[in-house]
């Protein structure tokens, strides 16, 4: 019998994409989405969930190390969750180098553990990018 159909990428809702204190970085405009969705002004929004780093501002983590905005698994501004968040494994440097990929890899069980670098990009390139 051949194997399964196997997908390069399945995310697993296990939430630990929403670890990395200092790494989610937010835009100003995608700041002034997520208050508005949260019905809170950019100044309120920025002194409840934002901080800064050399990299620009980003949004707070708690002791664990996750984002304030995952409450209980799930994130809580899920339609308007800021770029980097959307584009989680596929960032730019994740498809630009495989030694990003098998890092990626470790953080991330929704990507299959044996996929190629080229077959990640492939993936990419015709269920995300081509979507
Ligand atoms: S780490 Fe991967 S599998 Fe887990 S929630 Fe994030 S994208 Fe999904
Ligand atoms: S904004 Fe949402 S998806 Fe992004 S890190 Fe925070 S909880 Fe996770």
């Amino acid at each position: 019998m051949s194997d399964p159909p196997r997908s390069v990428f399945e995310c697993q809702q296990c939430g630990e994409c929403c670890r990395g204190r200092g790494g989610i970085l937010v835009s100003d405009a995608e700041i002034a989405r997520l208050a508005g969705f949260l019905r809170l002004s950019e100044a309120e929004f920025h002194s409840q969930y934002v901080e800064s780093s050399p990299l620009g501002p980003n949004l707070r983590t708690n002791a664990e190390g996750v984002c304030i905005l995952n409450q209980e698994g799930r994130c809580r501004v899920h339609p308007v969750k800021p770029k980097i968040c959307r584009e989680w494994p596929f960032l730019p440097a994740i498809l630009a180098d495989p030694e990003e990929l098998e890092l990626a890899k470790e953080a991330c069980p929704g990507i299959a553990p044996d996929c190629s670098h080229a077959e990640f990009v492939k993936w990419w390139r015709e269920k995300v990018a081509g979507s």
